[in-house]
């Protein structure tokens, strides 16, 4: 078996093994989400499936663009930049790549009006990482959402590179949901800072006021996290009624996110494997 697919060209049957991997993980997490959805009572149709594919080539990102998974998230700009511009490439063809760079914003129109007449989506990328405010003019190009804002002058650079490149960015405010007094170990502003943060994002020209995103702290139960996370939301919404998105929920603790009114569920590992090295 081995020589036969070594000598019949080793990418091709490598590419159709990786299909029906996905396929398979995919069929799995969605059964999940569909039961948590089930024991929550709500409509599976809130929820947002999100497929973190960092660490993982475009050649993935294209697989499951075809199985029909349209958000994907990645943490690093640096390795997002490249990915973006060949999965745009693999899915609607040359054309797009000569606008890249400087902006997406003309990709984004070529891919919108090819996908009408093709079988493909448009994929909407996240950027869920650590964003340092000189990193927010490149992200602010490729990346659709940020849902990992957590200061203002970090507002303030996403809104100006949006306005720069004429886009509009969906942004969620990352809240800390590590126990009071631990500090932002995983990230994010404290719960009491997140309403004036929240004025900011809706204030600010280029930035849509999504909504939340939490990471369930290491050494503590994912649910009561999660659960600190939805009343962070509740407070936020009684002033911005439509930033309602709630992204929290991993491969490891989705089903306590769905709980807990989570609306959009990031996956890397259930989906794609075990990653290696990076976090
Ligand atoms: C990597 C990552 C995920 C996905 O985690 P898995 O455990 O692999 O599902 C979700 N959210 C953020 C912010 C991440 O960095």
């Amino acid at each position: 078996m081995e020589p036969d697919v070594i000598a019949s060209g080793t990418g091709h049957a490598a590419s159709a093994g990786r299909r029906e991997e996905l396929r398979l993980n995919l069929a799995d997490v969605r059964d999940r989400i569909a039961a948590a959805a089930g024991a929550a009572g709500r409509p599976v149709g809130e929820l947002t499936l999100v497929a973190v594919s960092k660490t993982w080539p475009a050649a993935d990102v294209v697989i499951l663009d075809a199985l029909g998974v349209t958000h994907f998230a990645e943490n690093r700009d640096q390795e997002a930049r490249p990915k973006v511009v060949d999965v745009t490439k693999s899915l609607f063809d040359a054309e797009v790549s000569l606008v890249w760079p400087p902006g997406r914003a003309d990709a984004g129109r070529v891919g919108r009006q090819d996908a009408e007449a093709s079988p493909v989506s448009v994929p909407c990328w996240h950027f869920v990482g650590r964003l340092q405010r000189n990193k927010a003019a490149s992200v602010a190009r490729w990346a659709d959402w940020v849902q990992s804002v957590d200061r203002a002058p970090v507002v303030t650079a996403l809104a100006r590179a949006a306005a720069v490149n004429g886009r509009q960015l969906a942004v969620c405010l990352q809240v800390s949901l590590d126990p009071a007094g631990s500090g932002t170990g995983r990230g994010g502003a404290l719960p009491a800072d997140i309403p004036a943060l929240g004025d900011l994002v809706a204030g600010s020209g280029g930035l849509v006021l999504a909504g939340v995103m939490g990471v369930a702290p290491r050494d503590a139960p994912a649910r009561p996290a999660f659960a600190r996370l939805r009343e962070v939301s509740d407070v936020l919404r009684q002033g911005h009624p439509d930033a309602s998105a709630i992204s929290a929920g991993m491969s490891g603790d989705l089903e306590d996110a769905v709980a807990e009114g989570a609306t959009h569920l990031r996956i890397g590992t259930a989906l794609f494997g075990q990653r290696r090295g990076v976090p």
